[in-house]
């Protein structure tokens, strides 16, 4: 139990939701700030306004995915408020107080670092990335479907990295009945695509391997899915990119060679916000009961 423990959980989106419900069942003391639109109260957290948190009593402060702007903004969807984390108030916490974030930036980084406290980025793990990758392929296949006139079943699918998320992706268009091709630079990943009953071919050769292509999902977040690639590509291929922003794909050349082309971030977010917010919502538990057991 995290009887006792002081968690501040500032701003979010819905996934936010699910970590509050999970902590108060935990019997934490939760100050939330940027949730003052939500109906619902949760036992146990208070909603407050960032400059009547009490930073000093703090073991943890909980940040949503994107943890801040460059300039330290939060984004809060439960509120109006602009919130701002600054180095001020970071540097009233305890020394022991931990930063909880998805991912980080200059900025975060810069504010631990600076303040000399803990930073955990969740999206680093290789357990939250992977349990992510589930509502992230269903949001795949999501987009496969509205975006194209044809059966995911027996389209030719090129999948670009064989990554936490291009393992999940190949694997479930795989069994939807795609002809699923990977590409990736490793042997081992040649390797264990053979092993996964799909054909590999090194991405070196990606210009060679396009030319059928119904679907090409891009897992890499580097840029491979280049002009010359798409050159090769029948004018009905779809692009889904799934690479963090701004992904792997030369979106302009696409545009001019009048092939579909989408960015698509966020998806866990986006189709399975209970889901993803409960991964989190189970690593965050576990990470911050060992916190509090002093491991
Ligand atoms: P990962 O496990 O690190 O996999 C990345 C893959 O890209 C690996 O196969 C890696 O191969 C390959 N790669 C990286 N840089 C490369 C380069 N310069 N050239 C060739 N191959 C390269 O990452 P992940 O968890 O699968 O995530 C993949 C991307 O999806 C990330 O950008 C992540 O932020 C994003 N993502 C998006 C969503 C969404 O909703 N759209 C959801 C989750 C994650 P090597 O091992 O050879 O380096």
């Amino acid at each position: 139990m995290l009887t006792g423990m002081q968690i501040a959980i500032i701003g979010g989106d819905a996934r936010q939701l699910e970590i509050i419900r999970k902590l108060t069942e935990l019997d934490a003391k939760l100050s939330l700030v940027g949730f003052e639109q939500l109906d619902h109260a949760f036992t146990g957290a208070v909603k407050e306004r960032l400059e009547d948190v009490e930073f000093s009593d703090l073991d943890a402060v909980i940040l949503p995915v994107p943890g801040t702007s460059l300039t330290g903004e939060i984004d809060t969807i439960f509120s109006n408020e602009k919130v701002q984390l600054t180095k001020e108030l970071i540097s009233e916490t305890p020394p022991h107080c931990t930063i909880y974030s998805g991912i980080s930036n200059d900025y975060l980084n810069e504010l631990t670092g600076s303040t000399n406290r803990k930073l955990v980025q969740l999206f680093e793990r290789d357990d939250v990335a992977i349990y992510n990758s589930i509502p992230t392929v269903e949001g795949t296949i999501m987009m496969a479907i509205q975006h194209t006139d044809f059966t995911i079943h027996g389209s030719n699918c090129i999948v670009l990295g064989l990554g936490r998320v291009g393992m999940s992706v190949a694997r479930t268009f795989h069994h939807l009945g795609a002809k699923v091709k990977v590409g990736a630079r490793k042997t081992e990943h040649i390797a264990r695509i053979s092993e996964m009953g799909l054909t590999p071919f090194h991405l070196d050769q990606l210009e060679e391997e396009v030319h059928d292509v119904h679907l090409c999902i891009n897992t890499i977040p580097a840029p491979v899915v280049t002009a010359s690639a798409i050159s090769k590509m029948p004018t009905h291929t779809l692009i889904i990119d799934l690479a963090s922003k701004p992904g792997g794909t030369d979106f302009r050349y696409a545009d001019k060679r009048g092939i579909k082309a989408l960015l698509a971030p966020g998806l866990p977010g986006i189709v399975a916000p209970k889901t993803a917010g409960q991964i989190l919502a189970n690593v965050l538990s576990s990470l911050l009961l060992g916190q509090w057991k002093g491991e």
